[in-house]
């Protein structure tokens, strides 16, 4: 019981607590994030080919890249963090809103989970309005769709807009919360990075679990740097003593 030894006080009030989760989390369920030494894939950069320039240019190598993602995702388990959130529920409100599309949140357990950039196991048409959930760890390359037209993953890649009731449902829940979680995400990535300046207007407490500094470290009222499945059990431990 130290790490949050600060504001334990008054952690105990609190009545609603949102997470803002990304990459991070799930590191330690041995999901690469894309920045720093892990976002490498072939020596190609994961951030320029989580782009929709880089799926015309050349949709095989992204479909190859994704059926290995959807491997090791799907041969991925919840961590201590995941699980750690999931059992919040028993004592407080919760609800994530995850900037991850691997589901972890959801195979540990826990109900209200806000994906604000789809799932690994979605896809869509890229013409007509066909969508899909496939579960299988592999797609033929390049998966097409009935209408002739190639389909491609349901996921937000950068530069693309947020699903639109998602993200007007992310800004309201931020807006209401006591607390804000935000674990493992580097916040560079618009629009989710704007989601604690929501809170803070509510005057909502805002911890950062991260090992690395952030560009809204110093806006947190309690900054942990450790890993999230070290941190979050202990705030379980909070609420369960309580
Ligand atoms: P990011 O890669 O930009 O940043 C990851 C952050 O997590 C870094 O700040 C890093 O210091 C921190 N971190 C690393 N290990 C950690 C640990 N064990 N505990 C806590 N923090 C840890 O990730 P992002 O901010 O989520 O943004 C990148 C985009 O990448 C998102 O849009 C997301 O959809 C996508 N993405 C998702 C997955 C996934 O679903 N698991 C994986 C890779 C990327």
């Amino acid at each position: 019981m130290k790490m949050f030894e600060l504001i334990k006080d008054q952690i105990k009030e609190i009545k609603k607590i949102v997470f803002v989760t990304g990459a991070g989390i799930s590191q330690e369920s041995g999901i690469p994030t894309f920045r720093g030494k892990d976002g490498l894939w072939r020596n190609y950069d994961a951030m320029k080919l989580a782009t929709i320039d880089a799926f015309y240019e050349n949709p095989k190598l992204i479909w190859e890249w994704y059926n290995e993602r959807r491997c090791n995702i799907f041969a991925a388990s919840p961590n201590q963090g995941h699980k750690a959130i999931a059992e919040l529920e028993k004592y407080v409100e919760v609800v994530i809103l995850t900037q991850n599309i691997d589901g972890l949140h959801q195979k540990a357990g826990s109900s209200k989970v806000l994906e604000l950039h789809g799932s690994i196991v979605k896809i869509k048409c890229t013409v007509c309005d066909f969508k899909d959930e496939i579960v299988t760890e592999f797609l033929e390359i390049p998966p097409l769709c009935k209408c002739g037209n190639i389909l491609r993953p349901n996921v937000v890649w950068f530069g693309e807009s947020l699903p639109q009731d998602i993200w007007q449902k992310a800004i309201i829940l931020s807006s209401q919360c006591d607390l804000m979680v935000i674990a493992g995400t580097s916040l560079v990535v618009s629009p989710a990075n704007t989601l604690p300046i929501y809170a803070k207007q509510n005057h909502a407490i805002l911890i950062e679990i991260n090992p690395e500094k952030t560009e809204m470290s110093s806006e947190m009222d309690l900054v942990l740097r450790n890993t999230s499945a070290n941190a979050l059990p202990e705030l379980v431990s909070i609420f369960k003593n309580n």
